[in-house]
């Protein structure tokens, strides 16, 4: 292990200059004039990985290119699929950018650039992990397989297909991603569960066309004014979501959970200032880590209907509607509340308007066990490489990867993040500290010899 920790040391600057390289290129996949840079950072991604000593092949998929790169030569070792992607977000207002997105700049021990965290910077470190063992030990003391993607920042639709079709090839023990964050900088972190989501938009219909309030107003029933009563009735006064049956088979967390979570620090005033939030609020009874995490909530995402512009028109509008989530958390099944959350509105809204309700799409919840082996692991190796015992936490965004790799490879996801809080990811300035990816490279490196015992 020596050997390769001094390996991971020596090549720093090497390695660096690969996250330089690949972060130039403004791999965008959202934006269809950027096919072909997402298809060089595939093909650089390739390149490296054979570089390194992994066998690798380019495929295509109904959009942009994967790369599977893999090295199964330790013989009744178990085999680890280590997921990750080398598109990114678009680069979003240029002026809020200190330098050019897709030129990467180092200045005070960070990596500013897009990519740099989400995800080129993490999906390197396994790479240099591989080189290091392999470049030392001549061997890894686990199978791996890379699949890398093109296709992460728009929701991954070919990613299922293509996981399908390969399922053989990609049979795996267990998945590693690193694609998450650390709760604070310098603390290694796995995160061990994310929340679903149900997306619904309500649209209500009245008159054929706005009405004149003063002739009309108080005769029909105004879209708008029903609409509002529908959403306030959506919460309870604690906060609770009153769609019917929403908490049936929400799995609680338990005592000892709740507990670890609590622990972790969060000063509640400061939370809410960073925000912009001139306080917190929330579910009764529960922490703001617990609330954002562990529990299922319903957010109105916008609201639409009658007259929006400047000054005043008096009318009854002929027409209303909202945009409404939901994170779920598990056991929540997403079309049994989407069913569940048609009845409740359809039972409340009057007859006076007529009722549309649109399905935007669910996905699931999911929690990785807790005690298992490559979560051991990973706190091991978390633990030699940061000196430091990692925090354990939820994610309250949505990752529909992970029921995914679960239901078609059969593998559940280990979750090592090292994507500092202020890594601003998809946001202006987007930055890695370069200190914590140098002691996860290491502790990668370390991981694969905990996953091998
Ligand atoms: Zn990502």
């Amino acid at each position: 292990m020596d050997a390769v920790v001094q390996y991971l040391r020596d090549h720093q600057a090497e390695h660096l200059d690969w996250a330089r390289v690949i972060c130039r290129i403004p791999s965008i996949s959202t934006k269809p004039e950027h096919a072909d840079d997402v298809r060089s950072a595939i093909t650089w991604t390739h390149d490296l990985c054979e570089r390194i000593g992994l066998t690798a092949a380019v495929h295509e998929t109904g959009g942009h290119p994967v790369v599977v790169a893999t090295h199964c030569e330790a013989a009744g070792a178990p085999t680890y699929l280590i997921y990750g992607h080398m598109d990114v977000q678009p680069e979003g207002d240029l002026s809020l950018w200190d330098a050019d997105p897709f030129d990467p700049v180092v200045k005070d021990g960070k990596l500013i650039c897009r990519g740099s965290a989400d995800d080129k910077g993490q999906v390197l470190l396994h790479l240099r992990a591989v080189a290091a063992w392999l470049a030392t030990e001549k061997r890894l003391p686990i199978n791996v397989k890379f699949l890398i993607e093109g296709e992460e920042e728009i929701a991954s639709p070919n990613l299922g297909p293509f996981l399908k079709d390969h399922a053989d090839e990609l049979a795996c023990d267990h998945v590693i991603i690193s694609d998450t964050g650390m709760y604070a900088d310098g603390w290694p972190t796995i995160t061990y569960g994310t929340r679903g989501l149900l997306y619904k938009e309500i649209r209500l219909f009245g008159p054929k066309h706005d009405l004149h309030s003063g002739s009309f107003g108080g005769t029909v029933a105004n879209p708008a004014n029903v609409l509002t009563e529908l959403l306030a009735s959506l919460h309870d006064a604690d906060g609770r979501v009153t769609v019917d049956g929403f908490y049936n088979d929400v799995a609680e967390a338990t005592a000892a959970e709740r507990e670890q979570i609590r622990a972790l620090p969060l000063d509640d005033a400061e939370y809410a200032a960073n925000l912009g939030s001139p306080g917190i609020a929330g579910e009764t009874g529960f922490s703001t880590n617990e609330r954002r995490w562990i529990r299922p909530t319903l957010d109105i995402n916008g609201i639409y209907g009658g007259f929006m512009q400047e000054g005043a028109n008096t009318i009854v509008p002929k027409s209303a509607g909202a945009k409404v989530s939901m994170r779920l958390v598990p056991n929540q099944d997403g079309g049994k509340l989407s069913t569940a959350f048609d009845a409740t509105i359809k039972a409340r809204c009057p007859d006076t308007v007529r009722l549309e309700i649109l399905n935007h799409g669910h996905a699931d919840a999911y929690m990785a066990p807790l005690d298992s082996k490559p979560m051991q692991a990973a706190r091991k190796a978390l633990q030699e490489a940061f000196g430091r015992e990692p925090a354990f936490i939820r994610e309250g965004g949505s990752l529909p990867i992970l029921p995914m790799f679960r239901q078609v490879l059969g593998a559940d996801c280990l979750l090592i993040g090292f994507a500092g809080p202020n890594c601003n990811a998809h946001g202006p300035n987007e930055n890695i500290v370069l200190e914590d990816v140098d002691c996860g490279a290491e502790a990668t490196a370390r991981l694969f010899k905990h996953l091998a015992t």
